[in-house]
């Protein structure tokens, strides 16, 4: 069940501190498996059968899933996630980590025989040990909650209760797997914990998915080939699933990862509209890189392409997390900044610039670094410019000014004295 994957261009886990998290994970989930003992919440009809009809489920759906982007990294939403949880309401909790196991195998057999490139160990590891701690979370809940759930009074709540005990049950299993995973991907990356997020929106269409386990795991109970049925959705959901990616891909250029331009003109829109009515200022960058054409005249195209993703990283590195970096045209990059006044726009220009300047751009394959500089236009709004228009034009314009004073320079806007 692959919950997370390397992020692409990345090997992952390659920080000391990403390992001791995945040691923790493995860890807490032996104690996990030995601590609790046998308890489903809707017992299956035989334990044996359920086991490996579930774990043999796990395989067939993995493959359909999507890789959500959380910021900027990938983590592969399967379809498989809620057949984990319905394992745990049919199954006694043994019985549940080795069906979790199991189903591990039959997706590493699966991807074997479909020749795909195979899931590291570590990640299946951790997948299986994540969904055991998830999974002893989710069922201390509903081992403390179950007993109040079933004695509450008549009426509606006699059956109300159990069911909230469910839906509690998967929150907590679904929180506990996405912030570990997300604080694993963060350490992989080998970011600051304190930069980790978890999407919201990406947490809650996750879970309304994952929701599919309780009816699911009901019918398994009783009949298991009606359960089947209750997967239906599913196709649905996979359908659903890939939005956000095609979102991602329709706002992302796809060499650098950076806000695409037809994305930023409707960012920068937004950010004028929404500063106009709270009398904010903006400023908006335009940032061309020096004399290209000579880099792929002299190390070739693919050169050129490599120092356009260096060159996008730098960016994105020194960037603050609130602005908006984009790639505008070929060499041609823009920077959105919210809050920022002229002082700190033309500093950050400059320390943008230098940066570049003393950037090596070691492509590997090639024995001399290249180096490149970079001229940047400054407009500020509402003084340069008051409409994104007229804000773009500034920053043209002081970007050319910068070109005619010799490349390698940055150039505010000048103000147009009528
Ligand atoms: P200037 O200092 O005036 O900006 O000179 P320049 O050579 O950078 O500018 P010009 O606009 O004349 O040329 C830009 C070059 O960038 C031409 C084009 O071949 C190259 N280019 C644009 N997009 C890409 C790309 O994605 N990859 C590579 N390798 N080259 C690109
Ligand atoms: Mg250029
Ligand atoms: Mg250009």
């Amino acid at each position: 069940m692959a919950r997370f994957e390397p992020p692409p261009e990345a090997t992952p886990l390659e920080t000391t501190s990403a390992w001791t998290f995945w040691a923790f994970v493995t860890l807490s989930a032996i104690a996990c498996t030995v601590a609790l003992h046998d308890g489903a919440y809707w017992p299956s009809p035989m334990p044996v059968v359920s086991i490996v009809a579930l774990a043999l489920l796990v395989a067939i759906v993995s493959p359909f899933g999507t890789f959500q982007t959380v910021e900027g990294l990938a983590e592969y939403a399967s379809l498989a996630m809620p057949i984990g949880f319905a394992m745990l309401l049919v199954l006694g909790w043994r019985d549940f980590t080795i069906a979790i196991a199991l189903g591990e195998l039959c997706n590493f057999v699966s991807e074997r025989s479909r020749k795909k490139n195979p899931t590291m160990w570590y990640i299946r590891t951790y997948n299986v040990c994540m969904q055991i701690v998830a999974g002893a979370f989710a069922e201390t809940v509903l081992r403390m909650v179950r007993p109040i759930a079933h004695a509450s009074p008549g009426g509606v709540w006699l059956s109300f209760a159990p069911a909230l005990t469910l839906v509690l049950a998967a929150l907590i299993w679904k929180l506990c797997d996405n912030v570990a995973t997300t604080v694993l991907i963060t350490l992989a990356a080998g970011r600051p914990l304190t930069s980790a997020r978890v999407s919201v929106r990406v947490f809650f269409s996750q879970f309304a998915l994952f929701l599919i386990a309780i009816p699911f795991a009901r019918l398994w109970s009783d009949n298991i080939w009606v359960s089947l049925f209750a997967l239906a959705p599913l196709g649905v959901a996979y359908r659903l699933l890939g939005l956000p990616e095609l979102e991602y891909r329709a706002t992302t250029d796809e060499r650098t990862g950076l806000t695409n331009a037809g994305a930023f003109d409707r960012i920068v829109r937004a950010a004028v509209a929404s500063a106009e009515s709270g009398e904010k200022s903006l400023v908006l960058l335009a940032i061309d890189i020096d004399h290209f054409k000579s880099v792929n005249d002299t190390f070739g195209h693919l050169a050129g392409d490599g120092v356009i993703a260096r060159f996008a990283a730098i960016l994105t590195e020194i960037a603050r997390r609130e602005d908006v970096a984009a790639r505008t045209g070929g060499e041609e990059f823009a920077l959105l900044m919210r809050d920022a006044d002229r002082t700190a726009a033309l500093a950050f220009a400059e320390r943008l610039r230098a940066r570049v300047e003393t950037e090596t751009f070691d492509l590997g394959s090639f024995d001399a670094p290249i180096t490149v500089t970079a001229s940047i236009g400054v407009a500020i709004y509402p003084e340069d410019g008051a409409t994104p228009l007229a804000l773009f034009a500034a920053a043209d314009a002081a970007l050319y000014r910068a070109k005619m004073s010799g490349r390698n320079a940055v150039r505010a806007a000048e103000r147009i004295v009528a």
